[in-house]
């Protein structure tokens, strides 16, 4: 067993560990759904002197070693490159990590007025323990789109001054009934609706002609504030999230607790290491995709072929177009597929196998295999990629682990490694371990966030 990381750091290590932790929750503030962070991510890249590809291509420009490119697809999902001394069709090295988290999504036909309350219909995305999220406070983001294009950004609940939402739980008195449930079943999906309002419009109740009032209510003030009507509902991307920043956690201050950590450790890491390597021979590539926690399905997830596309266009950009060199460009690459580990957690002992857990504050987690019940669905990396990352690693003085994910024929949970391996590329499953996955607020390790940005820069330079 490795011993813990933090009674190895000088220092200087320790003041580079705070400025990077410190960052990182800034950035999980500002990037709590997916657009968010896409918009969050392409400002630290143009920062950091890297271009829109659609600008470059329109431009007719071709691109040279050092160049720096970012393309985005559909506003949720990015890739940055940087390329390389060697050609593209020699391989890249990959950092991917999604940028999708749980949470509860507001319905297209959301708002209606029951008793007096204005509640908005809402559908969870990816896999959550619904008891956990009520009786909380929560925000809304996400976007309006109007029918003439306009898009009107939401964030309510973050500010101060910010007035929050809440679902509702049955008070402990009357719930002699409910707490003899299943956990999966004490709170019902279609009853995750969110309370937003409680006044009746003004003069509603003179005017006895005025139904849902509250509704009513709700509906003048979208329309002040974003010049909305209820049908653009049908339009609107809104995301329930839990309000609140990120926080240290412990006396010791030396861990995090925030939503979304699943997976924008991993992603918010691999992206500081994208931008901070500027000297490598292999073109570096940081890829943050949208719908991981829900298949990584349509358009946006790692299923699409956007990222295949976009790797052509920069093939034609630099060795000209060759529907062969593309293919070699994938076939040859390299990639850390990073997202979350579930944390050993001594509450929860008997879901673990410890030979086999990650640990907090012992580096970054590789997983050979994931899937589950008989390795289902795996990807499994290649014993010999394996054994270049750890002589990288340890070149690098990175620590790192080897783990699985929980006890055998426990559970099991996907990524999107094996998509990518689909080319014939080498991919591992790799990422930061985090206690209490998927819950409205996780935990990581900040000693485990500074040993994944130190290991993705080791990665890109390999
Ligand atoms: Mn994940
Ligand atoms: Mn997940």
């Amino acid at each position: 067993m490795k011993q813990t990381t933090w009674i190895t750091y000088t220092h200087e290590q320790m003041q580079e560990l705070k400025d990077i932790t410190e960052r990182y929750k800034s950035c999980l503030d500002a990037g709590k759904t997916e657009r968010e962070c896409v918009e969050l991510s392409i400002r630290m890249a143009e920062k950091a002197g890297y271009r829109d590809l659609k600008a470059v291509m329109a431009a007719g420009e071709k691109l040279k070693a050092g160049d720096k490119i970012y393309a985005v697809n559909m506003d949720k999902m990015l890739a940055l490159f940087r390329i390389g001394e060697e050609p593209l069709s020699a391989g890249m090295n990959i950092l991917g990590a999604h940028i999708d988290s749980p949470r509860i999504d507001v319905k297209q036909n959301p708002l209606y007025e029951n008793e007096g309350f204005a509640y908005l219909d809402t559908h969870y995305y990816g896999g959550i323990k619904k008891y956990q999220w009520v009786a909380q406070p929560l925000s809304l983001h996400g976007v309006i789109v109007k029918k003439d294009g306009t898009v009107q950004k939401v964030a309510i609940g973050e500010d101060e001054s910010d007035p929050v939402f809440v679902i509702t739980d049955l008070l402990v008195h009357l719930a002699q009934e409910q707490l003899e449930k299943k956990a999966s079943k004490v709170i019902d999906g279609e009853k995750l609706d969110l309370l937003i309002g409680n006044c009746p419009l003004d003069g509603a109740v003179e005017d006895k002609e005025q139904k849902e009032a509250v509704k009513a209510n709700i509906l003048k003030l979208l329309k002040n504030k974003y010049d909305m009507d209820e049908e653009d509902f049908s339009s609107a991307e809104l995301e329930i999230v839990p309000a609140g920043r990120a926080r240290d956690c412990g006396m010791d201050r030396s861990m995090i607790l925030s939503y979304g950590q699943d997976d924008r450790v991993c992603a918010f890491t691999s992206l500081f290491a994208m931008l901070d390597v500027t000297e490598a021979k292999k073109t570096g590539c940081c890829l943050l995709v949208d719908k991981e926690e829900i298949g990584s399905v349509g358009a946006t997830g790692m299923h699409s072929r956007f990222f295949e596309n976009t790797v052509a266009e920069l093939v034609a950009m630099t060795e000209g177009e060759s529907e062969l060199k593309v293919r070699r460009a994938l076939m040859n690459s390299r990639m850390l597929s990073s997202d979350v580990s579930a944390a050993y957690d001594p509450m929860f002992a008997e879901a673990f196998e410890k030979r086999s857990s990650a640990f907090f504050a012992k580096g970054i987690t590789f997983n050979k295999f994931t899937g589950s019940r008989g390795k289902s669905g795996s990807n499994d990396a290649n014993a010999e990629y394996i054994a270049a990352l750890r002589k990288a690693m340890d070149d690098a003085g990175v620590a790192y682990q080897f783990a699985e994910l929980g006890r055998v024929d426990l559970g099991g949970g996907g990524t999107i490694a094996y998509i990518m391996a689909n080319y014939g590329m080498e991919v591992i499953d790799s990422g930061v371990a985090v206690l209490n996955m998927h819950a409205p607020y996780e935990v990581s390790s900040k000693a485990d966030v500074y040993e994944a940005v130190k290991g993705y820069r080791a990665f890109l330079r390999m």
